[in-house]
């Protein structure tokens, strides 16, 4: 399977509107530097899959037919408002799956077109989808939200990569099935630099301690922030090959 990031930017993505600070000014004069709202797309085989239903670009990108199921994170609007336009196609529904909120986003639920919202996901039980075993794990967010642990078995080995955004920290529950479960990859919310303490998403010490529990080959940082992004260009020696800010149109490989 192969896992690309649409997008790596917090909510104001970068640039932010109107902002001049390093990181902004940068993305402005190199694209390659710009940070849409954070959400990936899953190829298995033929099939595709997307977490989060936020890319700008969405009803382009992903033509009728082409998109087998979405899975969310949370129905924070920064991670579904592309949905408000999809709902409202006509032909063949679309699956999607998510956490258990029953108050999903606005009257996505009451309305929900052609997407068929599926029952709420259960926190560690895995589904399988084309071979490849998916398990939500529970987050740390001020809505219920759900990271998403894909697994791969070839020749007896076990691939893992999880995807963990929107969290500040990790539910103990969740830190200790990482633990258990060895992963490869973390892709892992973290949106602020040192001492910008926010309750809802991870500053990079908090992500760098997560890194040094879990212990993945390597973890890369999503749903970056302006601030952080400005932090990372005076201090590139806090980050290396295992421990980095991910891009937009990364792929990784599982
Ligand atoms: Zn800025
Ligand atoms: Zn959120
Ligand atoms: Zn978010």
């Amino acid at each position: 399977m192969k896992l690309t990031l649409l997008g790596t930017g917090d909510a104001g993505h970068i640039p932010v509107y109107g902002c001049d600070c390093k990181a902004c000014l940068t993305a402005k004069e190199d694209p390659s530097f710009k940070r849409g709202k954070t959400s990936a797309v899953v190829e298995i085989g033929s099939k595709q899959l997307l977490i989060d239903g936020n890319a700008p670009d969405l009803l382009q990108r992903f033509p009728p037919g082409s998109l087998d199921a979405i899975w969310l994170t949370h129905y924070h609007m920064d991670h579904v408002q592309s949905l408000f336009d999809l709902r409202w196609g006509v032909g063949e529904s679309i699956l999607v799956y998510g956490p258990d909120d029953p108050n999903g986003c606005d009257d996505l639920f009451k309305h929900p077109g052609i997407l068929a919202f599926q029952t709420p996901l259960r926190p560690f039980f895995p589904i399988e989808f084309e071979g490849i075993s998916i398990t939500p794990v529970p987050l740390a967010h001020s809505k219920v939200s759900l990271g998403y642990v894909f697994e791969t078995t070839r020749g007896g080995v076990v691939k893992r990569l999880a995807y963990l955004t929107d969290t500040r920290g990790l539910p103990e529950e969740t830190l200790h099935w990482l633990i258990e479960n060895p992963v490869d990859l973390i892709l892992i919310d973290c949106a602020f630099p040192p001492g910008d303490n926010w309750r809802n998403h991870n500053d990079v010490v908090l992500a760098k301690s997560l890194f040094n529990k879990i212990q993945p080959d390597a973890m890369g940082l999503i749903h970056i922030g302006h601030k952080l992004a400005c932090w990372a260009m005076d201090n590139p020696d806090y980050f290396n090959d295992h421990f980095f800010l991910a891009r937009d149109g990364q792929e990784f490989l599982l």
